[in-house]
């Protein structure tokens, strides 16, 4: 029988499942949304699912902090800190470099929701986070440790809840997908989806496109973490690397360097649908699966669900570099 796990609802679900007539239409295959963007939590995205389970967890163990980690314009820690806000918890950010001059997008977020960030400087984030959390403990609280991302096993398992969401949107509008095409970063989405997959009897492929991983050190990440997921929901099955599909051929710039290719993907989605795609993560997502189409990877005899995770925040951060692409 699977684990029911706790959770601590945070989110609007079920997130619409939407066909994208226009944008079909401009790239030949059949083309669907899943709407994790509207998931609701101050922005909505990805990681506000994982944190209904991360935090039952954490308010379980009778803690009173959320200690995370993340990139300047992570939509992780902002969604945390959110998170921390719903349920009166304070909320501390380590996040990577030294404090921008100009406070915005995700950023001026975290500071509105009340999180208390600090800077990891030119030392290791992870030193730091450990040193944080350290100084949490030593000072009487109670902190709860969430890893990058909220990839963990019980972050990761809120993905195999949104594919048994997803199945009944799928049985509902009586539609199958060749492949579901998503960004990939911290692997916990990933890792979610490959063992919901597996419990829906989803048959298409699950592709990640990385979004700053080579293939080789993200398919083993999404492997231990969909094995140790699907262990914890009393279903166990072990992944290989080989079982695993990313695509790493997007990475441009490195992480967060927006280039062409997003902006391109970001324009079309706006214009042809009149929806925002981010710099860092969906944007980079959609400009792998147009590229792939456009090659002819993808059929044009294809229906295709582009499961998009959120991160528009993010779009102000690049304002300066967006503008032209009215
Ligand atoms: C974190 C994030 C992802 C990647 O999810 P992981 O579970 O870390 O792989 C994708 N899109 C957005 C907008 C994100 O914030």
């Amino acid at each position: 029988m699977p684990t029911d796990l706790h959770r601590y609802a945070l989110a609007h679900l079920p997130t619409p499942l939407e066909p994208l007539p226009r944008l079909s239409r401009a790239l030949g295959p059949r083309l669907f949304i899943k709407r994790d963007d509207l998931t609701g939590l101050a922005g909505g995205g990805n990681k506000t699912r994982k944190l209904e389970y991360l935090l039952a967890e954490a308010l379980a163990q009778n803690a009173d902090t959320l200690v995370t980690m993340g990139a300047v314009q992570s939509n992780h820690c902002r969604q945390t800190a959110a998170a921390a806000a719903c349920a009166g918890l304070r909320c501390v950010l380590v996040l990577r470099g030294h404090a921008p001059a100009q406070i915005t997008g995700n950023l001026l977020l975290d500071h509105l929701l009340g999180a208390d960030i600090r800077w990891s400087g030119d030392r290791p984030r992870e030193a730091v986070f450990a040193e944080t959390l350290a100084a949490e403990r030593e000072s009487g609280r109670r902190p709860y440790a969430i890893p990058l991302g909220g990839s963990t096993p019980l972050g990761a398992a809120a993905y195999v809840a949104a594919m048994r969401e997803l199945k009944s949107q799928m049985d509902v509008q009586d539609v199958r997908f060749d492949r579901i095409v998503f960004a990939s970063s911290s692997g916990g989405t990933h890792a979610g989806i490959v063992a919901g997959a597996e419990a829906i009897g989803f048959r298409g492929e699950v592709l990640g496109v990385s979004v700053d991983m080579a293939a080789d050190d993200l398919c083993g990440l999404v492997a231990q973490l969909a094995t140790e997921t699907a262990t914890l929901l009393n279903t166990p099955l072990a992944y290989t690397a080989s079982d695993i599909h990313v695509n790493a051929d997007y990475l441009g710039g490195g992480y967060a360097v927006m280039g062409p290719a997003e902006r391109e993907a970001i324009a079309l989605f706006a214009h042809t649908e009149g929806l925002l795609v981010d710099p860092v993560y969906t944007g980079r997502a959609a400009a792998g699966m147009i590229d792939l189409i456009r090659r002819g990877v993808i059929g044009k005899d294809e229906t295709i669900l582009f499961w998009h995770t959120g991160g528009q925040p993010a779009l102000w951060a690049y304002a300066e570099q967006l503008r032209d692409e009215g």
